[in-house]
């Protein structure tokens, strides 16, 4: 699950690379697929429940499950890419929000809160926890800062297939849900709106926006509990070091 965690990781590190303005989200998903192959893995999306590209690619009020398009990125977008892959029988699923070019103040905010939202929600993967805790943690972090957290959408455990139990509320109460229990490896991805909570999905029967059509943000690590404490198995890493090249 490791391995297959820094395959999707290392995808987004070079589609990091190649995010900016004039770039079209096909073009980042043929790179990704074919990075995917090279690295003698699948994409996990392609086909699944009929999806019909490799990487999900949800801009501005797109919340989660766009589907890639021919429409080139401008400066100011913010756009969610969501990545899976299958290696050996295992899934790797993880997801970054990124800026186009400059984005306004108030995204800027959104984006950095939904990360932090992230990880308080990690910290609370220890055993001893519930899944509710990090449901709470992730929920509190969004609402104290105005935003909207999204309910129809939920993380989830993964292995051996994508989406497995438990699922993982980005809502809920303290102390409740299932037990965390080493082993257990989830899939953390709050998906945390500007505005309302509420989304709505498009006619292509996949894309889903937010209510008010103001912008949404979404962040994925893949987390196993072992000896008692949460393990990363995905990372921004390769994100980041793309960004910082991007920038210099
Ligand atoms: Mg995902
Ligand atoms: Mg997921």
């Amino acid at each position: 699950m490791r391995a297959a965690a820094q395959v999707v990781s290392r995808t987004l590190g070079i589609v990091a690379a190649e995010i900016k303005p004039g770039v079209t989200p096909l073009q980042l998903d043929k790179l990704a697929e074919t990075y995917i192959r090279d690295q003698g893995a699948e994409p996990a999306f392609l086909g699944l429940y009929g999806f019909p590209n490799t990487l999900c690619m949800s801009k501005n009020e797109q919340v989660v499950h766009g589907i890639p398009d021919n429409r080139p990125l401008v400066d100011g977008d913010i756009i969610s890419v969501d990545c899976g892959a299958k290696l050996h029988g295992f899934y790797g699923d993880h997801a970054y929000t990124f800026a186009v070019g400059e984005v306004s103040a108030e995204v800027r905010k959104l984006l950095q809160v939904t990360l932090e939202s992230l990880y308080l929600g990690i910290e609370q993967a220890v055993v001893g926890n519930r899944i509710g805790d990090i449901s709470f943690a992730v929920q509190q972090h969004a609402e104290k800062n105005g935003y909207g957290v999204v309910r129809e959408l939920v993380g989830h455990g993964l292995g051996r297939k994508l989406h497995e139990k438990p699922e993982v509320p980005n809502y809920g109460k303290r102390g409740s849900g299932p037990r965390i229990q080493n082993g257990l490896v989830i899939a953390i991805e709050p998906m945390i709106n500007m505005g309302v909570k509420n989304i709505k999905q498009l006619e292509d029967g996949w894309t889903i926006i937010t209510a008010d059509k103001k912008p949404s943000a979404h962040f994925e690590h893949d987390v196993a509990i072992v000896d008692g404490k949460p393990e990363i198995l995905s990372t921004f890493k390769y994100v980041e070091e793309a960004l910082v090249k991007t920038l210099a």
